[in-house]
This record gives structure tokens, C-alpha cells and sequence, in this order.
């Protein structure tokens, strides 16, 4: 199987490993398999007798060519033991008779980034041996939370590989601090910056188009690379567990083989919705995928009239992972549609003018498989009660924008079929607003709200965020947002 970029009119190829060791193609582009391998009935009938790390692996060979099963068997074991993902790395939980939630929050950060950056870090060690890449791969993030931690715990202590994470000292809530400042591992290192999110994104973005910084890395033995969501090594691992939970349905006997099922996904940048579109192009017996957006409704209106468009007021919402203007990874769904020349020409009026429309019949392709959908913050917030109060089922702010978009599909379209909701974090993991949308309360301040939730709900903590106010800090440095080269160049 062989990659090409969204942008490229040639289509001048690449190798699966070569394309997780890049990230971003060298024109901007993402990249694309050339195309969709196909799964058949008789393999989803015999994955459904199979652990998940056996299904991802499976899944995965069809993607990653370059890689062997056994490899791929191997990492995936260890990605999604027991120790990382207690009970399973992706349980499908049945609400009611129409909605399944399935959670993605069971690894070591409470959100589902774990999917994806669990796994990925090992094939990036294995793309680096496979490309003859002798140097180590120094990674940068900026953060504004969750993709931090999670690129942390997946990269910490991994062969060949060093990481680096900023996030700003005053733009995290307490919770994400704590769980980065007490990061282990022998290959890490964590810096607050004086600045915002921009500031940190900036900087990183600085280190990574400054040449001479990258020659002096490059001397000490460094490439740089990035943990960032359009890297297809974290797309690839997260078609698997809409897989998977097709068969956790079939073997459950919620549905007969051959029945269509419906996907609701809150989004923010594009990448697990689209995860879910290659799941349905391979063959599995996807309907629709419902597109759930908070208040930052940029690709509801999209899906509803065709433009893209990102001039809108930024609004900061109870669902932060989801606060975001450009989405990403549609640029993939575009290609998929529209083909390289004009996916490259709207991403050119999307960066000068800030928005593009496509045409007619791309609409019509896009609305054959999408639908958008969007629940404000009183909507968010009532959802979140209502399914609690209903169905004892505890959802964080995320998912509650899906069911609450779940929601207003069923009612709009009468469609009965099944929606699995993919479950993106831990309730605990936004425990304040979870406790407030239940209760009009707020909780107290200084426990983070973890306990008042856990008291309230009668549920335990989720595991990564129990006791996190008692462990030993290991990085506690606060810098100067010039200062971020001068600190990878002690770091290495
Ligand atoms: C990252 C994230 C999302 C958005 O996922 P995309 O792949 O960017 O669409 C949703 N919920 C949570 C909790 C996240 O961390």
C-alpha cells in the first residue's frame, strides 16, 4: 500500500513508514492511502472471536504493508495491554435501545488520544529503523491539554525517541498541569511557557522552520518530528474500534450481520470521524456518520450549505478538545471527493480568504455519508443530566455534545437503526463541568472537582487521576517564551 499527498497532482508515492516518520507531506498536503482496502464479511465474523489488540492488528496490516503482522502483533499487544487499557481498550456500553457509547477513554491519560498515541510511538520507532533514519526523533508539542499528556505516556521511554512537550503556564485547567508535571519516563521533559497556547504553538513552529536550528540538531544526532493529528499513524489505529465495535454488537446479538449501523462523533479537527468514513469505505455496514460540533459550529454549517467558513467569533466552550476553527483532516475527506487539484485550491482559498464552497456534486457525495449536527452549552449541559437522570449512563462534556446530536438525528429522521457514539474522555477528566451541568452547582475548587463528582455519582475516579495531587513533581519549570530553542538544546 503506497501514500500520496491530498495536494498532489503527480501522485509521487511513499512507503506507510516513510509517511509516519514525515507527518506532514513536503507541499503541505496529508497523507492519503492510494486506496481503501476492502474488509469482507467472513474476516469481520472471524474478528469478532479476536482480542482488540488482534483486531487492530489485523486492521492495521491492511493499512501499514511495510510492517509485518507479527510487528504489528506485537505492538498492538503491548499498546493495548491490560496495564495501559484496564478491561479493554474500547467497551461498548448500550444506554438505551438506540445509543451505544463506545468508550475510548480507558488508557493511561482518560481521553481517547490514548487510541491513537499508544500505539503510534512504536511504529514511529519501527518507521525510523525501516527508513535507515540513524539519528533519534526529538519530538516537539505544544499543548493545550489532553494531546500533551497523551503524547507523553505513549512516547516516554520508546527506543529512539525523545519528547518534549510545552503548554502555557496559566492555560491548562489544574488537573492537565498536574498530570504533566508529574510525567515519568527517561526520555521526557515538560516546560510551562510564560504566554499563551499561540505563544507555545508559535515557538514550536519557529524551532521547526529554522534551519539552523535544525543543523545543530542534526549534529547532535536529532530529527525533528511532531505527535500532530494529521500524522496518518494516528488516523490508522482509530478505523480499527469502529470495527471492533461492530462485532462487539453482532456477538452481543444487538444486530444481525449485514445490518447498517449509524456513527455519531464529536469532532473537533476531523480525525476520528474520518477514521470512521474509511471504516464504512472498507465495507463495514455503515449508514450515516453524524458530525457533532459544539458552539464552534464551523463544519455543521458546512455539512448544511457547502462553504467552509472559518471567519466566525472563536467561542471557548465546556468541550475545549472541540474549540477549534480549522479542521484539519477534512482536507483528507476532500481529496476523497474532489481529488488533488481542488482540494489544493480550496486549501489555498481557505488560507487567503478564509473560506471556500465546494461544488454541487461534492456536496451531494459529502451528504450521502455525513450529516451535521451541533448542541450549544445549555444543550451540552442538559443532555449530560438528562442521560444521567434517565439511564444512570455519566458522560464528560464531549460525548454529551454527540448524544445530544444523537438525539436530534433520531428525532429529525425516524431512522431506527443503531448509533454507536464514540466516547472521547473520561467524565472525570472535565469532572467540574460534569458536576455543575448535573447539579447548577459548582463544585469546590481545590480538588479539582475529582472527588465532589466521585461523592456525588457514587463512581470511582478514573484510574490515571486518582491521587494525582500526591505525586512527586518532576517538572515544575516555568520559562520565557523566547527561551523554548535554548531549552530543547539543554534537553538534548
Ligand atoms: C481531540 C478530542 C476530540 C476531537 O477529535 P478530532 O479527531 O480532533 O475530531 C473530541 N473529544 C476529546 C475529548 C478530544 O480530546
Amino acid at each position: 500500500m503506497k501514500y500520496y499527498s491530498t495536494r498532489d497532482v503527480s501522485r509521487k508515492s511513499f512507503d506507510s513508514a516513510y509517511v509516519i516518520k514525515k507527518g506532514l507531506a513536503s507541499d503541505s498536503g496529508l497523507f492519503v492511502p492510494e486506496s481503501v482496502p476492502s474488509i469482507t464479511k467472513d474476516e469481520i465474523l472471524s474478528l469478532c472471536e479476536k482480542t482488540y489488540p488482534e483486531r487492530a492488528a489485523y486492521v492495521l496490516s491492511k493499512f501499514l504493508t511495510d510492517y509485518t503482522y507479527d510487528e504489528l502483533l506485537s505492538d498492538c499487544t503491548q499498546a493495548y495491554c491490560e496495564d495501559s487499557f484496564p478491561g479493554g481498550a474500547a467497551p461498548l456500553n448500550k444506554i438505551n435501545d438506540n445509543i451505544y457509547s463506545l468508550e475510548l477513554w480507558h488508557g493511561p491519560t482518560a481521553a481517547f488520544k490514548d487510541m491513537a498515541l499508544q500505539i503510534m510511538p512504536r511504529l514511529l520507532s519501527r518507521a525510523l529503523v525501516k527508513t535507515g533514519e540513524e539519528n533519534t526523533a526529538l519530538i516537539l508539542v505544544a499543548t493545550s491539554g489532553d494531546t500533551g499528556k497523551a503524547a507523553l505516556e505513549g512516547y516516554k521511554d520508546v527506543d529512539r525517541v525523545k519528547i518534549m512537550v510545552f503548554y502555557p503556564v496559566d492555560g491548562v485547567s489544574k488537573v492537565q498541569k498536574l498530570q504533566m508535571a508529574t510525567q515519568t519516563g527517561s526520555n521526557v521533559n515538560v516546560c510551562a511557557i510564560k504566554g499563551n497556547f499561540d505563544d507555545a504553538q508559535n515557538g514550536v513552529k519557529k524551532i521547526f522552520a529554522d534551519d539552523t536550528a535544525k543543523e545543530k540538531l542534526l549534529e547532535g544526532g536529532y530529527i525533528l518530528s511532531s505527535a500532530n493529528s494529521i500524522n496518518w499513524g494516528r488516523l490508522a489505529p482509530q478505523i480499527v474500534y469502529y470495527i471492533s465495535a461492530y462485532c462487539d454488537l453482532l456477538a452481543k446479538g444487538d444486530i444481525k450481520f449485514g445490518d447498517t449501523i449509524n456513527v455519531c462523533v464529536p469532532t473537533g479537527n476531523f480525525g476520528n470521524i474520518f477514521a470512521a468514513y474509511i471504516a464504512k469505505l472498507m465495507g463495514l455496514p455503515i449508514e450515516k456518520l453524524i458530525c457533532a460540533s459544539n458552539a464552534n459550529n464551523v463544519l455543521t454549517d458546512f455539512l448544511r450549505t457547502g462553504t467552509y467558513d472559518r471567519n466566525r467569533d472563536f467561542h471557548l466552550t465546556m468541550s475545549p478538545s472541540m474549540d477549534i476553527l480549522i479542521s484539519s483532516n477534512l482536507e483528507r475527506l476532500l481529496f476523497f471527493t474532489a481529488g488533488a487539484e481542488k482540494t489544493a485550491a480550496y486549501m489555498k482559498q481557505l488560507n487567503t480568504d478564509g473560506k471556500y464552497t465546494v461544488d454541487n456534486e461534492i456536496k451531494k457525495l459529502i451528504d450521502k455519508n455525513f450529516i451535521g449536527y451541533f448542541a450549544d452549552e445549555v444543550e451540552t449541559a442538559a443532555t449530560l443530566s438528562e442521560f444521567y437522570n434517565d439511564y444512570g449512563y455519566l458522560a464528560d462534556t464531549h460525548t454529551s455534545v454527540a448524544l445530544s446530536c444523537a438525539q436530534k438525528y433520531l428525532n429529525d429522521s425516524g431512522d431506527t437503526r443503531k448509533i454507536v457514539v464514540a466516547s472521547t474522555a473520561s467524565p472525570y477528566k472535565f469532572a467540574a463541568d460534569v458536576y455543575k451541568s448535573i447539579t447548577s452547582k459548582d463544585a469546590s475548587a481545590d480538588t479539582g472537582a475529582l472527588d465532589d463528582l466521585s461523592i456525588l455519582t457514587g463512581t470511582e475516579i478514573t484510574y490515571p487521576l486518582r491521587n494525582l495531587a500526591q505525586r512527586k513533581i518532576n517538572f515544575d519549570k516555568v520559562i520565557d517564551k523566547d527561551d523554548m530553542l535554548t531549552e530543547v538544546y539543554r534537553f538534548m
